[in-house]
């Protein structure tokens, strides 16, 4: 047997997980996501694949989120036919996750061209709705640790990763004729202590690790989370605005939900209502209640109904339109919880449209900002910002928490490799900006010796031969 792997994303960069495994004559992909942020890698959406996607045999997906998943329905449209393997809550969420990103592609195609400031005389979206149905029609879900063959020599394992519901990290295991070996692919790790998520499973042996880096280079404590939230709130409260938290709608929003819903209840933060404006976050957080054995989600019945702390009176969810255009006449202190997490699409456009220039309002940043984004350049102090082809004055508040990242950070990265009883033959440092992934690099090869790799963009390498 022999084993090669390519790196096609997520590597010096966060963005646009995909790992092609060539394993004898068979073309393994893991992970299929889009680029996003700066346009150099979001032209990456553009470019061929260096592997025609007919030739591509199974494609193996780690969780939910675009940057692990939003490429599919542009491989099914340029002819991909073969199965997608991911967890059944990964499923379920990409049913709701794809449709609505191939509704943005489909968008942003039009706005650009409605207001003819895109270079194309006629832009088209990279895919569409169709397209990422084509993608739902070809996932076979399982259950987390379970043996599951991919062929009479390959077998994988699905495992917790405790990142966002069904995320999981993959272990590959090979039958080589003389040898065995095991693969482990980390996916996005997830928090020791997340307040709905199990911390990530461990894993004490592997021949090839990769493993993600997002906050590879420092540490982001969870405890304060509450404090500084709390803190936050009636901080805007007090200047009589409105508090807009840019927000993942998968995961960070119900996070959120909860972190509001326990201030509140404990009389912390005065019980203004919370609008969850993202047209995704009921079917998202009704998820959560139906795969409540791989959450922490206090879930109870009424009836037929399921209940949890998304139905408390003051969490509001629009589900029209019409409803989250209502939120700019606002006036009194609120929450307005919306996405997409880093201000690059969808209904959070319009809040910062309406809210940067306003001194009494908060916009709160609790998730990774990656390079090139408008979340980025609001955090990093820029006067204005561009949105609809408006540059817009930037005037109120802008605040930052750490802790409620759904990403490992540096001590839990290096906790989770600390339960390895032997060193991989190779570990690959991926899915972190490059200066994050070499600092994780000296500190896991300082530590334990390890014989690690920041891999470049489309660079290739030799894992095992004549096995
Ligand atoms: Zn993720």
């Amino acid at each position: 047997m022999d084993v090669r792997i390519k790196f096609l994303g997520a590597v010096k960069s966060v963005t646009g997980s995909k790992y092609l495994l060539e394993i004898d004559d068979k073309r393994i992909l893991v992970d299929c996501g889009l680029f996003q942020g700066p346009k150099e890698l979001r032209l990456r959406n553009w470019s061929k694949l260096p592997i025609d996607p007919k030739q591509i045999d199974v494609i193996v997906v780690t969780h939910a989120h675009i940057d692990h998943t939003g490429y599919l329905p542009r491989l099914a449209k340029e002819g991909y036919g073969g199965k997608i393997i991911c967890t059944e809550a990964t499923k379920d969420l990409m049913g709701i996750m794809l449709p609505d990103a191939g509704k943005l592609q489909e968008e942003e195609a039009q706005f650009a061209f409605k207001h003819g400031y895109s270079k194309h005389s006629k832009p088209e979206p990279l895919f569409g709705v169709a397209d990422a149905e084509m993608v739902l029609e070809m996932v076979e879900a399982h259950p987390m640790d379970k043996k599951i063959a991919l062929t009479n020599n390959i077998e994988i394992s699905f495992r917790n990763a405790g990142h966002i519901l069904g995320a999981a990290l993959v272990e590959f295991y090979l039958r080589g004729d003389s040898q065995n070996k095991k693969i482990v692919f980390s996916g996005d790790l997830g928090r020791e202590e997340d307040p709905l998520m199990y911390p990530p499973a461990k894993v004490n042996q592997a021949d090839i690790l990769l493993i993600e880096s997002t906050y590879g280079d420092r540490n982001n404590p969870m405890d304060r989370v509450e404090k500084e939230l709390e803190e936050v709130t009636n901080f805007t409260v007090d200047n009589g605005g409105l508090l807009i938290v840019p927000s993942f709608a998968v995961g960070r929003t119900q996070n959120l939900i909860y972190y509001f819903h326990k201030l509140i209840a404990e009389k912390r933060i005065p019980a203004i209502p919370i609008y969850i404006d993202s047209p995704m976050a009921i079917s998202v957080s009704s998820l959560y209640e139906k795969h409540g054995q791989i959450n922490k989600l206090e879930v109870h019945k009424e009836g037929s109904k399921l209940i949890s702390v998304f139905d408390a009176p003051n969490i509001r969810f629009c589900n029209t339109p019409e409803s989250s255009r209502e939120l700019n006449d606002l006036k009194n202190p609120a929450i307005i919880v919306s996405a997409s997490g880093m201000c690059t699409g969808g209904r959070i456009l319009h809040h910062l449209y309406h809210r940067l220039g306003n001194k009494k309002d908060t916009v709160l940043f609790v998730g990774y900002q990656a390079e090139g984004t408008r979340g980025r350049d609001i955090l990093e102090g820029k006067e204005s910002v561009r949105i609809f082809g408006i540059e817009v004055p930037i005037k109120c508040s802008i605040k930052k928490i750490n802790g409620l990242s759904a990403h490992a950070d540096q001590s839990e990265l290096m906790n989770w490799i600390s339960a390895f009883e032997s060193s991989p033959k190779m570990t690959f440092i991926t899915h972190g900006e490059e200066a994050t992934a070499r600092v994780l690099q000296d500190k896991i090869k300082t530590t334990k010796g390890w014989n690690c790799f920041v891999p470049d963009y489309l660079e290739s390498f030799e894992l095992f031969s004549s096995i």
